[in-house]
Protein backbone atom coordinates (compact mmCIF):
# COMPACT_ATOMS: atom_id res chain seq x y z
CA UNK A 1 0.00 0.00 0.00
CA UNK A 2 3.26 2.20 0.96
CA UNK A 3 6.09 2.23 -1.01
CA UNK A 4 9.06 5.08 0.34
CA UNK A 5 11.93 4.61 -2.33
CA UNK A 6 15.10 6.32 -2.19
CA UNK A 7 13.19 9.20 -0.19
CA UNK A 8 15.69 12.51 1.34
CA UNK A 9 14.47 15.58 2.78
CA UNK A 10 16.82 18.60 4.12
CA UNK A 11 16.20 21.71 5.63
CA UNK A 12 18.06 24.44 5.39
CA UNK A 13 21.15 21.98 4.89
CA UNK A 14 20.81 19.53 7.00
CA UNK A 15 19.64 16.32 5.57
CA UNK A 16 16.90 14.78 7.91
CA UNK A 17 15.78 12.15 5.66
CA UNK A 18 18.75 10.22 3.53
CA UNK A 19 17.47 7.92 1.73
CA UNK A 20 14.36 6.04 3.68
CA UNK A 21 13.12 2.99 1.50
CA UNK A 22 10.17 1.39 3.45
CA UNK A 23 7.25 -1.25 1.79
CA UNK A 24 4.04 -1.25 3.56
CA UNK A 25 2.01 -4.05 2.53
CA UNK A 26 -2.34 -3.52 3.08
CA UNK A 27 -3.25 -4.50 6.71
CA UNK A 28 0.30 -4.32 7.72
CA UNK A 29 1.22 -2.40 10.91
CA UNK A 30 4.82 -0.77 11.24
CA UNK A 31 6.56 0.93 14.06
CA UNK A 32 8.75 3.30 13.29
CA UNK A 33 11.38 3.54 16.32
CA UNK A 34 14.39 5.55 16.98
CA UNK A 35 16.40 8.21 18.60
CA UNK A 36 14.71 11.64 18.89
CA UNK A 37 16.02 13.76 15.86
CA UNK A 38 16.22 10.77 13.74
CA UNK A 39 13.09 11.82 11.10
CA UNK A 40 10.79 9.41 11.83
CA UNK A 41 8.09 12.31 12.20
CA UNK A 42 9.33 14.32 8.98
CA UNK A 43 8.51 11.28 7.35
CA UNK A 44 5.65 10.50 8.06
CA UNK A 45 4.83 14.54 7.40
CA UNK A 46 6.29 13.59 3.98
CA UNK A 47 3.93 10.35 3.17
CA UNK A 48 1.31 12.97 4.20
CA UNK A 49 2.36 15.52 2.00
CA UNK A 50 2.93 17.89 5.13
CA UNK A 51 6.47 18.08 4.08
CA UNK A 52 7.62 17.82 0.08
CA UNK A 53 10.67 15.58 -0.68
CA UNK A 54 13.86 16.57 -2.26
CA UNK A 55 14.69 13.28 -3.68
CA UNK A 56 13.17 9.33 -3.97
CA UNK A 57 9.55 8.66 -4.92
CA UNK A 58 6.30 7.61 -2.40
CA UNK A 59 3.81 5.79 -3.63
CA UNK A 60 0.22 5.40 -1.78
CA UNK A 61 -1.90 2.81 -2.89
CA UNK A 62 -0.47 3.07 -6.71
CA UNK A 63 -0.61 6.93 -6.89
CA UNK A 64 2.88 8.70 -6.68
CA UNK A 65 2.91 11.21 -3.87
CA UNK A 66 2.59 14.80 -5.04
CA UNK A 67 3.55 14.50 -8.41
CA UNK A 68 2.27 13.18 -11.77
CA UNK A 69 4.60 11.41 -14.24
CA UNK A 70 3.52 12.38 -17.91
CA UNK A 71 5.70 11.03 -19.82
CA UNK A 72 9.01 10.26 -18.02
CA UNK A 73 8.69 14.33 -16.57
CA UNK A 74 7.54 14.71 -13.15
CA UNK A 75 4.46 17.62 -12.44
CA UNK A 76 3.70 19.00 -8.97
CA UNK A 77 0.48 18.65 -8.04
CA UNK A 78 -1.35 21.15 -7.73
CA UNK A 79 -3.30 22.27 -4.13
CA UNK A 80 -6.63 20.42 -4.91
CA UNK A 81 -4.85 17.27 -6.42
CA UNK A 82 -3.12 17.14 -2.98
CA UNK A 83 -5.90 17.67 -1.26
CA UNK A 84 -7.29 14.76 -3.16
CA UNK A 85 -4.61 12.23 -2.23
CA UNK A 86 -4.45 13.52 1.38
CA UNK A 87 -7.87 12.64 1.49
CA UNK A 88 -7.39 8.95 1.96
CA UNK A 89 -4.79 9.14 4.90
CA UNK A 90 -5.90 9.66 8.31
CA UNK A 91 -3.16 10.95 10.81
CA UNK A 92 -3.07 11.05 14.35
CA UNK A 93 -0.50 13.45 16.05
CA UNK A 94 0.99 13.61 19.64
CA UNK A 95 -0.75 16.83 20.75
CA UNK A 96 -4.52 16.18 19.96
CA UNK A 97 -5.59 19.21 17.52
CA UNK A 98 -9.02 19.17 18.36
CA UNK A 99 -11.40 22.16 17.68
CA UNK A 100 -11.74 23.30 20.82
CA UNK A 101 -14.97 25.09 20.35
CA UNK A 102 -16.73 21.94 19.10
CA UNK A 103 -17.91 19.38 20.62
CA UNK A 104 -16.48 15.63 20.27
CA UNK A 105 -18.89 14.98 17.80
CA UNK A 106 -19.13 17.55 15.55
CA UNK A 107 -14.85 17.41 15.83
CA UNK A 108 -15.52 13.51 13.96
CA UNK A 109 -17.74 15.32 11.56
CA UNK A 110 -16.74 18.23 10.75
CA UNK A 111 -14.28 17.00 7.94
CA UNK A 112 -17.35 14.41 5.97
CA UNK A 113 -19.78 17.64 6.13
CA UNK A 114 -17.18 19.83 4.70
CA UNK A 115 -14.86 17.92 2.38
CA UNK A 116 -17.36 14.84 1.43
CA UNK A 117 -20.32 16.96 1.57
CA UNK A 118 -22.00 14.03 4.00
CA UNK A 119 -25.75 15.28 4.77
CA UNK A 120 -25.75 15.85 8.75
CA UNK A 121 -27.59 13.37 9.91
CA UNK A 122 -25.74 10.91 8.08
CA UNK A 123 -22.25 12.11 9.58
CA UNK A 124 -23.87 12.38 12.91
CA UNK A 125 -25.35 8.74 12.92
CA UNK A 126 -21.23 7.79 11.59
CA UNK A 127 -19.72 9.69 13.84
CA UNK A 128 -21.30 8.66 16.87
CA UNK A 129 -21.02 4.90 15.50
CA UNK A 130 -17.21 5.82 15.66
CA UNK A 131 -17.07 7.32 18.91
CA UNK A 132 -18.30 4.16 20.61
CA UNK A 133 -16.23 2.35 18.17
CA UNK A 134 -13.14 4.32 20.21
CA UNK A 135 -15.05 3.74 23.30
CA UNK A 136 -16.70 7.23 23.93
CA UNK A 137 -20.46 6.71 23.25
CA UNK A 138 -21.19 8.97 26.26
CA UNK A 139 -19.23 11.86 25.44
CA UNK A 140 -20.37 12.92 21.61
CA UNK A 141 -21.23 16.45 23.36
CA UNK A 142 -18.68 16.96 25.69
CA UNK A 143 -15.91 19.68 24.77
CA UNK A 144 -12.42 18.88 24.19
CA UNK A 145 -11.99 20.78 27.49
CA UNK A 146 -14.02 18.31 29.35
CA UNK A 147 -12.15 15.41 28.38
CA UNK A 148 -8.70 13.75 29.23
CA UNK A 149 -5.38 13.57 26.98
CA UNK A 150 -6.78 9.79 26.47
CA UNK A 151 -10.26 10.76 25.62
CA UNK A 152 -9.31 13.56 23.28
CA UNK A 153 -6.95 11.60 21.69
CA UNK A 154 -9.54 8.88 21.38
CA UNK A 155 -11.70 11.69 20.07
CA UNK A 156 -9.13 12.52 17.44
CA UNK A 157 -8.36 8.73 16.36
CA UNK A 158 -12.36 8.74 15.59
CA UNK A 159 -12.15 12.08 13.82
CA UNK A 160 -9.58 10.66 11.18
CA UNK A 161 -11.49 7.34 11.09
CA UNK A 162 -14.43 9.61 9.66
CA UNK A 163 -12.48 9.96 6.35
CA UNK A 164 -12.82 6.22 5.27
CA UNK A 165 -9.17 6.69 5.43
CA UNK A 166 -7.01 3.91 3.47
CA UNK A 167 -4.06 4.22 5.97
CA UNK A 168 -3.14 5.74 9.58
CA UNK A 169 -0.11 7.56 10.42
CA UNK A 170 0.45 8.17 14.34
CA UNK A 171 3.01 10.30 15.26
CA UNK A 172 3.86 9.41 19.25
CA UNK A 173 0.06 9.33 19.76
CA UNK A 174 0.57 8.38 23.36
CA UNK A 175 3.70 10.78 24.06
CA UNK A 176 1.67 13.33 25.38
CA UNK A 177 -0.45 11.68 27.96
CA UNK A 178 -0.22 10.97 31.29
CA UNK A 179 1.10 7.14 32.09
CA UNK A 180 -2.00 5.54 33.27
CA UNK A 181 -3.84 7.19 30.27
CA UNK A 182 -1.30 5.74 27.64
CA UNK A 183 -3.28 1.86 27.96
CA UNK A 184 -6.86 3.43 26.05
CA UNK A 185 -5.20 4.76 23.30
CA UNK A 186 -3.01 1.81 22.64
CA UNK A 187 -6.34 -0.26 22.91
CA UNK A 188 -8.23 1.66 20.39
CA UNK A 189 -4.68 1.45 18.23
CA UNK A 190 -4.38 -2.13 18.52
CA UNK A 191 -8.09 -2.80 18.02
CA UNK A 192 -7.37 -1.14 14.66
CA UNK A 193 -4.86 -3.19 13.72
CA UNK A 194 -6.53 -6.24 14.58
CA UNK A 195 -9.97 -4.69 12.47
CA UNK A 196 -6.91 -4.97 9.36
CA UNK A 197 -6.45 -1.01 9.07
CA UNK A 198 -2.92 -0.31 7.51
CA UNK A 199 -0.94 1.78 10.19
CA UNK A 200 2.35 3.56 10.51
CA UNK A 201 2.86 4.28 13.92
CA UNK A 202 6.31 6.24 15.49
CA UNK A 203 6.76 5.40 19.12
CA UNK A 204 8.20 4.61 22.31
CA UNK A 205 5.82 1.78 23.04
CA UNK A 206 8.01 -1.01 22.91
CA UNK A 207 4.98 -3.34 24.12
CA UNK A 208 3.00 -1.51 21.16
CA UNK A 209 5.45 -2.60 19.00
CA UNK A 210 6.54 -6.30 20.32
CA UNK A 211 2.67 -7.44 20.39
CA UNK A 212 0.92 -5.37 17.21
CA UNK A 213 3.47 -4.62 14.83
CA UNK A 214 4.10 -6.62 11.66
CA UNK A 215 7.55 -4.41 10.66
CA UNK A 216 9.72 -2.60 12.97
CA UNK A 217 11.68 -0.28 11.30
CA UNK A 218 14.42 1.30 13.45
CA UNK A 219 16.12 4.88 12.12
CA UNK A 220 18.55 7.26 13.07
CA UNK A 221 20.44 10.27 11.59
CA UNK A 222 17.99 10.06 8.74
CA UNK A 223 18.34 6.11 8.01
CA UNK A 224 16.72 2.73 8.37
CA UNK A 225 19.51 0.82 10.69
CA UNK A 226 17.65 -1.95 10.70
CA UNK A 227 14.09 -3.57 10.11
CA UNK A 228 12.46 -6.63 10.13
CA UNK A 229 10.14 -8.56 12.34
CA UNK A 230 9.71 -7.34 16.11
CA UNK A 231 11.03 -10.85 16.98
CA UNK A 232 13.98 -9.62 14.88
CA UNK A 233 14.83 -6.57 15.81
CA UNK A 234 13.75 -6.00 19.16
CA UNK A 235 14.75 -9.60 20.17
CA UNK A 236 17.64 -9.90 18.35
CA UNK A 237 19.03 -6.72 16.84
CA UNK A 238 21.85 -7.41 14.56
CA UNK A 239 23.34 -3.19 15.02
CA UNK A 240 25.24 -1.92 17.55
CA UNK A 241 22.71 1.44 17.19
CA UNK A 242 19.98 -0.14 17.94
CA UNK A 243 21.14 -2.41 20.72
CA UNK A 244 22.09 0.87 22.41
CA UNK A 245 18.61 2.61 21.62
CA UNK A 246 16.69 -0.59 22.93
CA UNK A 247 19.02 -0.34 26.48
CA UNK A 248 18.19 3.38 26.71
CA UNK A 249 14.31 2.36 26.04
CA UNK A 250 14.05 -0.33 28.89
P1 LIG B 1 11.32 13.19 17.68
O1 LIG B 1 11.16 11.84 18.27
O2 LIG B 1 12.04 14.16 18.57
O3 LIG B 1 10.05 13.77 17.10
P2 LIG B 1 12.10 12.50 15.00
O4 LIG B 1 12.87 11.27 14.79
O5 LIG B 1 10.65 12.45 14.70
O6 LIG B 1 12.34 13.01 16.47
P3 LIG B 1 12.15 14.72 13.25
O7 LIG B 1 11.12 15.44 14.04
O8 LIG B 1 11.76 14.14 11.95
O9 LIG B 1 12.78 13.58 14.13
O10 LIG B 1 13.35 15.70 13.05
C1 LIG B 1 14.52 15.38 12.41
C2 LIG B 1 15.41 16.60 12.31
O11 LIG B 1 14.82 17.53 11.41
C3 LIG B 1 15.62 17.33 13.60
O12 LIG B 1 16.96 17.70 13.68
C4 LIG B 1 14.75 18.55 13.47
O13 LIG B 1 15.28 19.63 14.18
C5 LIG B 1 14.75 18.80 11.99
N1 LIG B 1 13.50 19.43 11.53
C6 LIG B 1 12.27 18.87 11.55
N2 LIG B 1 11.35 19.70 11.03
C7 LIG B 1 12.00 20.84 10.67
C8 LIG B 1 11.59 22.08 10.07
N3 LIG B 1 10.33 22.30 9.72
N4 LIG B 1 12.55 22.99 9.86
C9 LIG B 1 13.84 22.77 10.20
N5 LIG B 1 14.30 21.63 10.75
C10 LIG B 1 13.39 20.66 10.99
Amino acid sequence: LVRALNVSKSFHGNEVLKGIDLDVHRGEVVCLLGPSGSGKTTFLRCINQLESIDGGRIWVDGDLVGYREVKGHLHHLNDKEIATQRRDIGMVFQRFNLFPHKTALENVIEAPLIVRGVARKEAQERGRRLLAQVGLADKPDAYPGQLSGGQQQRVAIARALAMDPKLMLFDEPTSALDPELVGEVLRVMRELADAGMTMIVVTHEMGFARDVADQVVFMDGGVVVEEGKPTEVLGNPQHERTRSFLRRMR
